[in-house]
């Protein structure tokens, strides 16, 4: 075995292991090119090796800030959108019944301000008959559901 195969596994085992090449080793590395070269490589493969990681933790932590900003953005977007469509959405259904009943109330009683309380009445009474329907419904509901557990 020659001295520049034992050198090179030294450097090795001393690269691996965290410490300082042997005494005889780095007289052999000052009299022979070959092994510095090859000192060299490792060198440079180790340091390749030593760098951060590309994904380090403060680019980790800015990329979930910003995905966290970009959905808080987003869902505040959707409620600017929902409560205005909400509003008119319950607008649209108290309105449209109220002004097909005031027309078609208006004709027979004659008055408008008789067609118009006429109207409101109903549909105050349409709302109240759903309000209860629901809470009935919903007591329903909840006896079945403590029912099924005894
Ligand atoms: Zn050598």
């Amino acid at each position: 075995m020659n001295d520049c195969h034992e050198a090179q596994r030294e450097l090795r085992a001393a690269l691996l292991d965290g410490r300082q090449a042997a005494a005889g080793t780095i007289g052999h590395l000052a009299s022979c090119l070959a092994c510095q070269d090859y000192r060299h490589g490792l060198d440079a493969l180790h340091n390749l090796a030593a760098t951060e990681p590309l994904l380090t933790s403060e680019v980790r932590r800015r990329t979930l800030a910003r995905i966290t900003e970009h959905l808080a953005r987003r869902r505040g977007a959707g409620v600017a959108i929902a409560v205005p469509l909400a509003a008119f959405s319950v607008t649209l259904s108290l309105l449209l019944p109220l002004w097909l009943l005031f027309h078609t109330l208006h004709p027979a009683v004659g008055s408008r301000l008789l067609a118009a309380a006429g109207a409101a009445a109903l549909i105050g009474l349409a709302g109240l008959a759903s309000g209860v329907w629901w809470l009935l419904e919903t007591r329903s509901n909840e006896d079945a559901a403590t029912a099924s557990w005894r």
